[in-house]
């Protein structure tokens, strides 16, 4: 099925010439000072083939902070975990709502509508501080061994940086308390939820990572063991859950499950096929790459390798 005749370089570069109008457009985070500090200007793409093949455009090697793609790997690690007595706490619905909402937690007594908005990351979190030994370092290895990357680092100053103005997720965690849906405190568990925001991958880093759900092989390792029916569950809710309330539009353009970050990096599988992870850090306004989800809609579109 992936054509094995194709030049995969060149349609690379063929993209990147043809997303030179959207060059400039939007801005990065700011919300999260350090993260402003970052060149907006900077570019990579990294497509994985299962088979061994890896095509990089750009800035592909450079470390990035990953933000919300984080809660693809809590998300994994704490369904593997606990199974799927985690939908009583986090349901599976796409959101439609702003991935910091408040409004929604209130109208839905507590249950956030999935993982990968931050009430429901939170949630995942306090799963995995309760049921880890060291959710610390457990986690970092968790992502470090599906990298191949031991090096693979959380980021201080970007820690810091978020703590001093996390006024919404702090928020979002007292409520979730108040309604009994977390077990640990609240500060414990946003420390711990923002550390995991603030691991640095570069696209070709997560690219690797991502075989996990592209492959969907059952996964033994030092965390859970992962089975194939729940790798496809995990897909399921990248497909419809994540980008937020753009979930539909990313759906629509590209065709793949994804999730995107706000340091501007995308992470998008096409199982039993390949990963891709696209990083630019300049956002829209629902805080999803501009020019990350023209890429993946110009590959998909162009190589005609997407699930739809
Ligand atoms: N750490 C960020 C936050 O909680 C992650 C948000 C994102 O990447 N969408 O606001």
């Amino acid at each position: 099925m992936t054509n094995s005749k194709t030049d995969y370089n060149k349609l690379l570069s063929g993209i990147v010439q043809e997303l030179k109008p959207y060059f400039g457009q939007g801005q990065q985070a700011d919300y999260i000072p350090e993260l402003a500090n970052v060149d907006p200007n900077k570019f990579g793409i990294s497509l994985a083939f299962l088979d061994g093949r890896t095509f990089t455009y750009g800035d592909s090697e450079e470390r990035f902070s990953i933000q919300s793609i984080s809660k693809v790997f809590t998300t994994a690690a704490a369904f593997g975990l606990i199974g799927k007595k985690l939908w009583e706490r986090v349901d599976i619905e796409p959101s439609g709502t702003p991935f910091n909402s408040l409004l929604q937690l209130e109208q839905e007594q507590g249950i956030p509508r999935n993982p990968f908005i931050n009430a429901g990351a939170l949630v995942v979190t306090d799963v995995l501080m309760s049921n880890l030994n060291d959710p610390y370092a457990d986690m970092l290895n968790f992502v470090r061994e599906l990298s191949g990357c031991s090096s693979i680092e959380y980021n201080q100053v970007v820690v810091d940086s978020e703590l001093d103005t996390a006024y919404r997720n702090a928020a979002l965690a007292y409520y979730l308390k108040s309604f009994g849906n977390l077990d640990n405190h609240p500060i414990e568990v946003l420390k711990l939820y923002i550390h995991y925001c603030s691991i640095e991958m570069s696209c070709t880093e997560l690219a690797q990572a991502f075989h996990l759900f592209a492959r969907r092989n059952r996964l033994d390792c030092n965390i859970p063991d992962l089975t194939p029916s729940q790798l496809k569950r995990l897909n399921a809710l990248m497909q419809t859950c994540g980008f937020y309330d753009e979930s539909g539009e990313f759906s629509f353009l590209v065709g793949l499950p994804g999730k995107s970050g706000v340091g501007g990096g995308i992470a998008a599988v096409y199982p039993d096929f390949y990963s891709v992870a696209v990083w630019s850090p300049r956002l829209n306004e629902k805080g999803n790459s501009i020019l990350g989800m023209k890429a993946l809609e110009l590959l998909t579109s162009k190589s005609g390798l997407s699930i739809f």
